[in-house]
């Protein structure tokens, strides 16, 4: 039912063919390996390796033995190899292993999403071990599942999130389970970045300080996609030094990866004076995801937003039943916020063939047997070379041929890599950012562990150190812990209330008022500008518009309405300086790396018609303010030296905004982040700089590390997004260059000739201010 019609090359030029202009602008060829075998090791289990054998592996892959082994000898591991290098044979092994040897032995499994802990439970469940029990504990799990678990499972498979609010605080039941612990594995360990890495690396670390309490010390094994220098990245995420294995032994199958920028729209024949658009990285991907489907050619499509993959998925289901009625019914959405049922039915229909084609989100998501697919379509550059490998190695079966297509949006990071292919397939891919010494995760951490087991002075050393020991005093000072002789206590009632996933607070519910169905959450950030009253929500393709969201009860209430308008919401955004961390003084120059205050509210949201665009009516809205505390760059320029660079006054706000947008297109390409982790400010006068200024800053408390980044590459950084400005084809700005599709100023005003005098202003100023510093590359 499965079997491709079409070789990938074929595919490929099928697609290619559908229209006149050539929208491929490169095509990298990724040869196929041959796979490396290594003996069992003679530590393992004999009945491990039998029921092994039995699930058809006659041998393990060289690195799954290499990691294995390290396992075995007590060295905490991480291994960083590529989509289906099998690494959870390198875990599964010395874990099975020692829990088959030793009958009291237990271990923990980590996942960031439950989907990949229930995949993780089947695959070792079928091995048929006696004695493991494995058993999956989230929030699903009912209360008598739970005293089952604590009581007889011994090896557990959960999540961060879980361990933070059920398992860690009620450890006195785990006790015994801790007292055993052997293995910690921590699966996909890359998902752990920015923020919410940052509390999770200090979960890892409440969780080592409670085992060992019990007298457990248990070896960490984690896995990862491929990064830059895991090693260092799981060192910070464990608190404790990991030795890596990268070398991918694993047989691959040949991948063809193109580069496909959509083609420019004909002139709208009522405003041929509107710059030239590109069609929608959204409508290319539906038809090459229903060329794929027609094909035969079992196909996964990458969508950036919950919203995109629906629209994804509608479109193509759509063109299919145009063609062949019925054919449409092969293909289905698939994002976070679905339930968990819905995710799972989706995933074996896709598995047995009965989907030919999913328009899903991200691949986290996605249960980790979802691979061997003929293709695989990226719609959207996904923010980082780490995870574009990661979505691109799901495509290729054993042996087989595979492809893969970026398609490419209109936006300025994504036009300059279909068109800099080297950015992508000649670098290494990125380190995962994460911080422990962010103090809004920090001060909160510490007050958790306090809670579950008073905080001693040499346990701070587990958390830090120094910082620790002056978050500490900080939280004594203001009430939030109290200092006894025998440490520092938590003394409030319940629990602190941290959240790992943000400062967002209880994801919001989607419920159907007529049924009271449950349709999916979103989290609380998001919830302003997509669930607010009057907002058109989509849901497996079907419309419905919200009623009225309850931001206290975290419920939208929401009806079934398929209107002909969509609705943009609108932001205002307002920056104050804190403090300034470090500076460049470079003439009429002046760039800033410092603390600043975010304030933002959605304000009102526009309805425009379908198809035309054109605006109905402008609402009001009522929602309150959001305060963010966060680190920001920013740059600003004397008055003169703008116009000494030719910018006229009335256009000095347009430059600095085109030049703002641009900017936060280009810092992902210097810094593990995407435009929707960065916000940004420009204005001609602002009343802390007192100069026209550029603000950049980090979307999450305390900042993740974005800023930093981008005030230490500020000379690439600056340099590329003019590049991207300076050679877009454009006349007066489009989506390519300047303009950002989340302004909350409805992208006005903007001037691009301004932004490029703008940047040259800067970079002129900070060459002669600083010769020597040597840009760093990006992505290093
Ligand atoms: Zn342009
Ligand atoms: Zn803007």
């Amino acid at each position: 039912m499965t079997s491709t019609a079409y070789s990938p090359a074929e595919l490929l030029h099928r697609l290619r063919a559908r229209t006149s202009d050539s929208p491929i602008t490169h095509v990298e060829q990724i040869p196929a390996r041959e796979g490396r075998t290594a003996p069992w090791p003679d530590w393992a289990a004999r009945d491990v390796i039998a029921a092994l054998n039995e699930h058809g592996i006659a041998q393990p892959w060289e690195h799954q033995a290499t990691a294995a082994s390290l396992a075995a000898g007590g060295t905490h591991v991480v291994v960083a190899t590529g989509t289906a290098s099998g690494k959870s044979l390198a875990y599964q092994l010395p874990m099975l292993s020692r829990l088959t040897d030793d009958p009291r032995a237990t271990a923990l499994y980590l996942s960031p999403t439950k989907a990949l802990a229930a995949d993780q439970l089947r695959a070792v469940a079928r091995l048929g071990l006696d004695g493991v029990r494995p058993a999956t504990y989230d929030g699903d799990t009912s209360r008598e599942e739970r005293e089952w678990i604590r009581q007889h499972s011994r090896l557990v498979l959960t999540n961060p999130d879980m361990l933070h609010h059920g398992l860690l605080p009620g450890h006195s039941r785990w006790g015994t389970f801790l007292r055993r612990l052997s293995y910690v594995v921590v699966d996909e360990c890359h998902a752990y970045r920015g923020v919410f890495g940052s509390h999770v690396s200090h979960v890892l670390r409440r969780l080592r300080r409670l085992a060992a309490r019990y007298g457990g010390s248990p070896t960490f094994v984690l896995a990862s996609a491929t990064s830059g220098d895991p090693a260092d990245a799981a060192a910070r995420l464990i608190g404790l030094p990991v030795t890596a294995v990268t070398t991918d032994t694993s047989p691959r199958g040949a991948t063809t990866f193109a580069l496909w920028e959509p083609p420019l729209l004909p002139p709208s024949p009522d405003h041929p004076d509107l710059p030239p658009e590109r069609r929608s990285a959204l409508s290319e991907t539906a038809d090459l995801l229903a060329d794929a489907v027609v094909a035969g050619t079992r196909t996964l499509a990458f969508i950036r937003s919950r919203r995109g993959a629906e629209v994804v998925a509608t479109m193509t289901r759509r063109s299919l039943d145009e063609a062949v009625p019925g054919l449409g019914d092969r293909v289905a959405a698939y994002r976070a916020g679905y339930l968990k049922e819905d995710r799972r039915r989706i995933e074996r229909a896709l598995m047995s063939g009965e989907l030919l084609a999913l328009a899903s989100t991200n691949a986290l998501e996605l249960g980790v047997d979802l691979v061997g697919l003929d293709a695989v379509l990226i719609c959207g550059y996904p923010g980082t070379r780490a995870s574009l490998w990661q979505q691109a190695g799901r495509a290729g079966r054993a042996g087989g041929e595979a492809l893969a297509v970026l398609v490419a949006r209109d936006d300025p990071l994504d036009t300059y890599l279909v068109h800099h292919p080297a950015a992508l397939f000649g670098r290494p891919v990125e380190a995962t950012v994460l911080d422990p010494a962010n103090p809004y995760v920090l001060g909160p951490q510490l007050c958790c562990a306090a809670s579950e087991a008073p905080l001693k002075a040499e346990d701070l050393e587990l958390f830090g150190g120094d910082v620790a020991r002056a978050a500490v005093d900080g939280l004594t000072a203001s009430g939030a812990l109290r200092k006894r002789p025998s440490g520092w206590y938590w003394t409030h009632p319940g629990r602190p209330d941290v959240d790992l996933r943000g400062a967002g607070g209880a994801p919001v519910s989607v419920v159907e008022s007529a049924t009271g169905r449950l349709l999916g959450t979103v989290d609380q950030t998001s919830s302003h500008v997509m669930l607010h009253t009057g907002a058109v929500y989509l849901h497996q393709g079907v419309t419905f518009v919200v009623d009225r969201l309850d931001l206290e009860d975290a419920v939208a209430l929401v009806h079934h309405q398929e209107p002909d308008w969509s609705t943009h919401a609108r932001e205002v955004t307002d920056v104050s300086v804190l403090g300034i961390r470090s500076h460049i003084d470079a003439g009429p120059v002046r760039l800033c790396l410092g603390d600043v205050e975010v304030t933002s509210q959605v304000v009102s949201y526009q309805r425009r018609r379908l198809g035309s665009g054109e605006v109905i009516d402008t609402r009001p809205l009522d929602l309150p303010v959001r305060e963010l505390r966060t680190v920001a760059v920013w740059f600003t320029i004397t008055p003169r030296a703008l116009d000494l660079a030719g910018v006229e006054p009335p256009d000095v706000p347009g430059a600095l905004h085109a030049a703002e947008h641009a900017a936060i297109g280009l810092l992902p390409l210097m810094a593990t982040c995407d435009r929707w982790d960065i916000g940004g400010l420009s204005t001609a006068n602002h009343i802390d700089t007192e100069a026209p200024t550029v603000f950049v800053y980090d979307g999450h408390p305390g900042g993740a590390g974005f800023a930093e980044r981008a005030y230490a590459t500020a000379t690439a950084w600056l340099a590329a997004t003019r590049e991207a400005i300076a050679a877009c084809t454009c006349e007066a700005g489009c989506p390519s260059c300047v303009q950002s599709p989340k302004c909350g100023n409805g992208n006005n005003p903007l001037h691009k000739p301004g932004a490029v005098q703008v940047l040259d202003t800067v970079l002129n100023a900070l060459a002669t201010a600083n010769p020597a510093p040597a840009p760093r590359q990006p992505g290093n």
